[in-house]
């Protein structure tokens, strides 16, 4: 159920409208939008009688929302979804389009340093590293955990990035929200309803990447189970799932995003490095994201990816990620975005 609120309802009575649900033993989800407030309602079993509600004041209207998926739909919320980080110009979502840049992996100091110093000179505005790796192999590199996390925040420091980093279970979910500022929940943990209700109780962005066989309803239940905890600030990744190609790790579905964008408020970014495994086709598919409408991509780049300690084949060089920006900078437009790049990186563009 969602009660839409007059566009000139007061804060107080949407706050008694909320009341009104928290008594009838229900969730309230207020949801401000440009010109109204939409209240959605969680946790009913069945219908929620809508005779007291609709006679509220400040109450527009009471809609029942057929679908599965409730808060990440664009039924309860029209308005695009754009997630801010205070203090910072970055966002996702909305006209500037997002880049998350670094290497699959955090393997040491130098490395994470050297990747972050050229990611930032060409205009990224997030940095990515695994602290916390989901391996197929129990025997390859896991991540260097608590350190990488601290290796981390020297670069937020250092390079003014915003982190983004991913938590594979309960434990490393409070040490990645202690130290990080987007919380990754990979692949392989999409359905991990405990994890993602988990992360729901944060006040800190949460990027869910698609299952690998995941359907977009799957996708958006999986951001569902987060915004029905109460946090909002949800962003949506594609990085390709399973079908019967063999020459690529796997096939990067860019129609989602269409689709997702019918559906959805919600921010996605396309993750062309392991929707692809092959570091040549990372440059033409983040192309193509743009210009079908992402809000953003997120690549792995490493300076010596031969030997890197995960995804080396899917890396870009440095070199290749500042070309990847000019070319994105020249789509934006044609979307409608714009590519927003730091003083630092304008100075070294060419
Ligand atoms: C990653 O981003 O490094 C990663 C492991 O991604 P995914 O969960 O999409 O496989
Ligand atoms: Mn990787």
């Amino acid at each position: 159920m969602l009660v839409v609120m007059k566009s000139h309802a007061t804060p107080e009575q949407i706050e008694a409208v909320c009341a009104h649900i928290r008594d009838l033993g229900l969730r309230p989800h207020p949801l401000p939008g440009a010109q109204r407030t939409a209240i959605g309602i969680t946790g009913n079993q069945g219908e929620v009688d809508r005779g007291n509600l609709e006679s509220l004041p400040g109450v527009a209207e009471v809609i029942r929302v057929s679908k599965a998926y409730k808060l990440a739909s664009r039924d309860v919320k029209e308005e695009d979804t754009v997630i801010g980080f205070p203090g910072t110009d970055a966002a996702i979502g909305g006209g500037n389009l997002a880049v998350v840049a670094g290497p699959c992996s955090i393997e040491n100091r130098e490395q994470a340093f050297a990747i972050a110093e050229a990611v930032a000179a060409a205009g990224a505005q997030f940095f990515r590293g695994g602290a916390y790796k989901p391996r197929t192999s129990p025997y390859a590199f896991q991540g260097l955990g608590l350190d990488a996390l601290k290796i981390m925040a020297g670069i937020r420091e250092r390079f003014g990035l915003r982190i983004v980093t991913e938590a594979l279970d309960n434990e490393s979910l409070e040490l990645a929200a202690e130290w990080a500022d987007v919380i990754q929940i990979g692949a392989r943990n999409m359905q991990n309803f405990s994890l993602l209700r988990q992360a729901g109780r944060l006040r800190k962005p949460v990027l869910i990447k698609r299952g690998m066989s995941a359907t977009l309803d799957e996708l958006l239940m999986a951001a569902e189970y987060v915004m029905s905890e109460g946090n909002y600030q949800v962003v949506l990744c594609e990085r390709g799932v399973r079908t019967f190609s063999d020459h690529a790790r796997n096939t990067l579905d860019l129609s989602i995003v269409p689709a997702l964008k019918r559906v959805s408020h919600l921010p996605i970014l396309i993750d062309p490095s392991h929707g692809t495994g092959r570091r040549d086709s990372v440059l033409p598919m983040a192309r193509a994201a743009v210009a079908c409408g992402a809000d953003g991509v997120m690549v792995e780049v490493h300076h010596r990816p031969e030997i890197a300690l995960s995804d080396g084949p899917q890396s870009i060089y440095p070199e290749q990620f500042a070309a990847m920006m000019n070319d994105l900078e020249q789509i934006a437009p044609v979307v409608g975005r714009r590519l927003p790049r730091s003083a630092r990186a304008a100075a070294t563009a060419s």
